[in-house]
């Protein structure tokens, strides 16, 4: 068998145009949804995405706006900007891009983010939200974009054995409580792995869905995989390799070739779930705008 291929790009576009369209009948009422961006410190791969993210927002017919602190500001600077953002009435979602610099506590500052403006969906109240099937619940970008490309690609989650292995608050526990959830894109059996599980492959070779997303470079091999079922990879990993201009290729947590030769369905990296994020982001923002009043 030769894995259909689930191209993030084209269903990210799709999204990333119908949130443009939804932001654009608001305008001539003269109103914008706006996305903020907050980054502390020079990490490149962060400066990369908040690019993008700037560039998405502009595209969808967004406001955006980026604001940098240096490496060495401190918590409290952070939190002053946090709470400007939240009383900011031009912005309806904003997020503080992770990894923050070791001195700044991480969790006291997301406690400190407005829920109801949780672009990335990270507050406690959110993560309850998601919990109950609340459906004012702001989703994790990564596991609403993974929901989001197994509907659009006609993948039937109902019934399915979902196997989720790494078990962390921004992927593997909030994808879990997306496709346990009553409804389309839910209504699976889902099992949770991680470090400490047991037989790990007969766990996912228990798997009609298989999501990883554990940060191990192709760490699911073809024997781990039933004959049949959708893979879908969310790792992001770099490998070096001499060959590559720039000494190092990208390649995610599920050894590509041979499992795409017995799953019925997977994911490329780069170029599948990785493509969904921005366009999951637009998305949560424009729900935040409209749950605000639009
Ligand atoms: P974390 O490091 O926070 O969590 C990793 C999880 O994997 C943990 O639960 C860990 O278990 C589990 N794990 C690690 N090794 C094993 C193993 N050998 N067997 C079983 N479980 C294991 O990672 P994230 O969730 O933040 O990210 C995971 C991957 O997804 C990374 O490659 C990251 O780059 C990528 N990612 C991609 C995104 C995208 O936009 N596509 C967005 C976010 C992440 P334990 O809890 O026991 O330690």
């Amino acid at each position: 068998m030769t894995a259909r291929v689930l191209d993030g790009v084209p269903i990210a576009n799709a999204i990333r145009a119908e949130v443009a369209v939804r932001a654009k009948g608001y305008e001539a009422k003269g109103r914008r949804p706006g996305l903020a961006v907050v980054i502390v410190g020079e990490n490149p791969a962060s400066q990369v995405y908040v690019k993008a993210k700037g560039k998405a927002c502009d595209e969808a017919g967004m406001h955006s706006e980026t604001v940098r602190l240096p490496d060495n500001a401190t918590e409290a600077d952070l939190l002053k900007v946090v709470e400007r953002l939240n009383n900011d009435p031009k912005i309806h979602g904003f997020l503080v891009q992770l990894p923050l610099p070791g001195h700044i506590n991480s969790e006291r500052v997301l406690n400190a983010i407005n829920p109801a403006k949780d672009a990335d969906g990270f507050h406690p109240v959110n993560v309850g939200k998601l919990s109950i099937g609340d459906p004012t619940a702001l989703k994790p970008a990564t596991p609403f974009g993974v929901q989001q490309m197994l509907v659009r690609s006609n993948i039937e989650t109902r019934g399915a054995n979902a196997v989720i292995v790494g078990r962390s608050n921004i992927v593997g526990k909030p994808m879990a409580s997306l496709l346990i959830q009553p409804g389309k894109g839910g209504d699976a059996t889902v099992t949770v792995c991680h470090s400490k599980s047991k037989d790990l492959p007969a766990i996912c070779r228990s798997a009609d869905i298989l999501v990883v997303a554990i940060g191990k470079p192709e760490f699911v091999t073809a024997d781990m995989v039933r004959p049949g079922a959708v893979v879908i990879d969310v790792g992001i990993n770099r490998v070096d390799d001499a060959s590559q201009a720039k000494g190092y290729r990208i390649v995610g947590d599920v050894a590509y070739k041979p499992v795409a030769e017995v799953a019925s369905a997977i994911t490329p990296v780069p170029g599948g779930v990785g493509r969904m994020t921005i366009a999951m982001l637009l998305q949560n923002t424009l729900q935040a705008f409209e749950q605000a009043g639009g």
